[in-house]
């Protein structure tokens, strides 16, 4: 019953649209920047309805005030109070849109920042800057054990649900994925497809749980040969998961 829109924002951006097939309504999650979504907009003939955000930065928000002037009643969703007419959500919260025909669930997920959540549902999660194809957000307002629990907790949706994070990085993380796993079988047949892709100027997003699982470094600090690779790289020993995933990412950061 919806279609998720691509939108290309700033250099690296995506701001996914999610419109109900028949009514030509929509949500839009994180518009840093109004232009192009309201080009999407007035191209496809579509009204909108709703804005989730997944945390503060101006790359995620910056379109929300331009786009709130277009209409009134359109509704914007996050943890804390951005904008006058926020409705502040917490884990847990199911938001219902388009006449109650297609819910997304909020997932608290701090780490990159205290505010960060994902939205979900049985076919696809929004999840911002916490993870990415082959990488996971940095670390700005959290510690390493929120960030990790959160991804975790991502980890654990179905494997077949298609993730929408907020960034093209993809390329950029396998380089990083690929030094660590250089014999990991499904990482270079990633490799492959997403270096056939961006030739062709496509995005390589949505992913899926099950695909990072197997490929993204960040959700596999609980497989041995890549503790191995990483008690390798940085010569020190890495008792638990949770240590591991701290020197990852403080790797990752100065690669
Ligand atoms: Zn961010």
């Amino acid at each position: 019953m919806v279609n998720i829109l691509t939108i290309k924002g700033f250099d690296d951006n995506y701001f996914w649209l999610i419109k109900e097939k028949r009514s030509g309504r929509c949500i839009i999650v994180d518009p840093g920047d109004a232009n192009p979504v309201l080009e999407m907009l007035k191209s496809q003939n579509i009204t909108l309805d709703a804005i989730l955000l997944t945390h503060h930065h101006h790359d995620h928000i910056g379109g929300v005030n331009e786009l709130l002037e277009t209409a009134e009643n359109i509704k914007v969703f996050s943890k804390n109070k951005l904008f006058e007419n926020t409705n502040q959500v917490k884990d847990g919260d199911v938001l219902t849109f388009f006449d109650g025909q297609y819910s997304l669930t909020v997932m608290e997920t701090p780490g990159h920042t205290l505010d960060h959540l994902v939205f979900y549902n049985k076919e696809v999660a929004f999840c911002g800057d916490l993870l990415f194809s082959a990488g996971c957000g940095r670390i700005f307002e959290g510690t390493a054990e929120q960030m990790f629990a959160s991804l975790l907790r991502v980890a654990m949706l179905d494997s077949d649900i298609n993730i929408y994070c907020a960034h093209e990085y993809t390329q950029n993380n396998l380089s990083f994925a690929h030094h660590l796993e250089p014999k990991n079988s499904d990482l270079l047949v990633y490799i492959e497809q997403v270096s056939k892709k961006r030739q062709q100027g496509l995005p390589t997003i949505p992913t899926t749980i099950g695909l990072e699982k197997k490929i993204n470094p960040f959700l596999r600090c609980e497989k041995k040969s890549l503790i191995n690779a990483l008690e390798y790289q940085l010569n020190m020993l890495l008792a638990t998961p949770i240590d591991c995933f701290r020197e990852l990412r403080l790797y990752k950061d100065r690669f």
